[in-house]
């Protein structure tokens, strides 16, 4: 009953925000490219991986009442396009908040949350979900 679960020895690779930056023109990717749309033809050596902040700002949402089959249970639940500090925005769900205090322009941050369960295989999903940033007048 308590063996530990395998997802907890695929965190390291995965608890980081990886994207990947042309440095032809700066430009940041997430999820990760390997060829930079802008700059097609030279991109393809001139990518490199970065790590993102994870801090972000919402730049519009929805809210979810009749969700997929594998996240029923979940609705209502609100899913966002965070727009990144380094630029990329990344659709994401938006936890940690009542529904009602999600404010478009709010100060977002990326969380390490259980995405989904499988219930044939019992298998546990994570990956990335964003919340509000509580203490904004610390940043
Ligand atoms: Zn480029």
């Amino acid at each position: 009953m308590t063996t530990v679960p395998r997802f907890w020895r695929e965190i390291p690779q995965r608890y980081n925000l990886i994207g990947t930056k042309c440095k032809v023109c700066g430009r940041v990717y997430f999820p990760p490219r390997e060829v930079c749309p802008y700059c097609r033809r030279k991109s393809l050596e001139n990518m490199e991986k970065i790590k993102l902040s994870g801090k972000g700002t919402l730049y519009s949402y929805t809210i979810i009442h009749t969700p997929p089959s594998k996240f029923e249970g979940q609705a209502p639940y609100a899913v966002g396009i965070v727009e990144l500090e380094e630029g990329p925005r990344i659709t994401s769900q938006i936890v940690d908040c009542e529904l009602d205090k999600i404010k478009i322009g709010m100060k977002v941050e990326a969380v390490f949350r259980k995405i989904q369960e499988d219930g044939d295989t019992g298998a546990i999903y994570y990956g990335f979900k964003f919340k509000p940033v509580e203490n904004e007048s610390e940043r």
